[in-house]
């Protein structure tokens, strides 16, 4: 076991293999404010990835309803139970186990392995209220009862459970962008990794006998573009880019603006110890007691700062940048009230006013002489 360093828990843990990180990291925001739960992400990754045969329960993007939905069932309850007390001092520092550090003897990793039948209910508990509303309340914030979506895909760790549990060492990090990726020519279907990863992003393949997982539409990525749920999300909830480490941030990155420098975008169980790379804007409306437990410590103060955006130009124009071009943006500037993005060749590739303009029609339309709206 090796010591690295992991800078979400804020210390030290061990690790299967020693830290190497890579020449840059592909990561992603998600604003779960906006999330409509449309699945047009899940059927786009679904449509262009696992559409053969063995792949039928096989979403490796999903979203669920929290509190009680899952996908596969239980998949976060069940290992925060196994991973006993987490906690995070007052400095951040994390005062927990982790998967790594809570792994029962002769294992590598803490988990557990749903069946098949865990897979088989992608929408348990979907649109589920954590409470009734009582007749004639109305709402504040957070609201006295809620639910919210959580769209779900290989969070491309830093530490990958899923690559520490592998006996066979057929999963493993791109050097060039930190994707993780399960070599099919090594994989025997052990499944150790479908056990590891503790966010159940590995699948089996009964058909093929190998795992297979999310790619990060890789082929997409080395053409500078986003993946295909981040390109057709029709909430424009999320941003794809690549992170830094905090001591390495640059602030015209949108990914470090938003994550090291907000501060608004959390990562999700960090306490798992895997260092996600995939980031979470909370939802203001839903409670901080529950939502500390999956975004970590930092919740109430991203609540608060999203909250107060449109107070902050350069928050409020970055967030009017999610979903509006399919190339990965690098560097953003805020020219009075628009929003300047380029991609990492230097090419401008984006520009949003960041107050949307309004038009006022006529309601005579002049060449035709007739009434163009209804309400005269
Ligand atoms: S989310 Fe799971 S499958 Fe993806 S890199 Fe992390 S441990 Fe591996
Ligand atoms: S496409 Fe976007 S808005 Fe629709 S469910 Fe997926 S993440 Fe949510």
């Amino acid at each position: 076991m090796a010591k690295v360093y992991n800078w979400q828990l804020g210390r030290e843990m061990t690790y299967w293999y020693p830290e190497v990180r890579p020449q840059k990291q592909f990561a992603g925001i998600f604003d779960v404010n906006k999330c409509i739960a449309c699945q047009t992400c899940t059927l786009a990754c679904k449509t262009t990835w696992t559409s053969g045969k063995g792949q039928e329960y096989m979403l490796w993007n999903s979203v669920e309803t929290k509190p009680y939905g899952y996908y596969p069932l239980g998949w976060d309850v069940k290992l925060l139970d196994l991973l006993g007390a987490q906690s995070f001092a007052e400095d951040g520092k994390y005062a927990g186990k982790t998967i790594f550090e809570s792994a029962p003897a002769g294992e590598r990793v803490q988990g557990w392995r749903p069946t098949q039948r865990d897979y088989a209910y992608p929408n348990v508990g979907e649109d589920d209220c954590a409470g009734g509303v009582d007749k004639g309340a109305h709402l504040t914030l957070p609201h006295m009862n809620w639910f919210f979506y959580l769209a779900r895909t290989c969070c491309h760790c830093t530490y990958p459970g899923c690559l520490a549990s592998c006996p066979r060492g057929s999963i493993y990090k791109r050097p060039e962008d930190g994707i993780v990726l399960v070599d099919q020519s090594r994989c025997r279907g052990y499944q150790e990794c479908v056990k590891g990863c503790p966010y159940k992003r590995t699948f089996f393949n009964p058909m093929t006998g190998t795992t297979e997982k999310c790619v990060g539409c890789l082929p997409k990525h080395e053409a500078g573009l986003a993946p295909q749920c981040f390109q057709n999300c029709i909430g424009k909830i999320r941003l794809a880019g690549h992170i830094s480490k905090p001591d390495k941030m640059r602030e015209d990155n949108p990914m470090d603006f938003l994550v090291h420098v907000k501060k608004v975008a959390l990562p999700l169980f960090p306490q798992f110890g895997t260092e996600p790379n995939m980031f979470y804007v909370p939802p203001i409306h839903a409670p901080a007691e529950f939502l500390r437990q999956i975004f970590g410590p930092g919740v109430e103060a991203a609540q608060k700062t999203y909250f107060n955006a449109h107070k902050d130009m350069d928050l409020a124009g970055l967030l009017t940048l999610f979903g509006s071009t399919e190339q990965i943006i690098d560097r953003f500037k805020r020219e009075k009230e628009t929003m300047i993005g380029w991609n990492e060749k230097g090419e401008e590739i984006i520009r949003v006013p960041i107050t949307e303009p309004t038009y006022i029609r006529e309601a005579l339309a002049s060449a035709r002489g007739v009434l163009s709206t209804n309400v005269p």
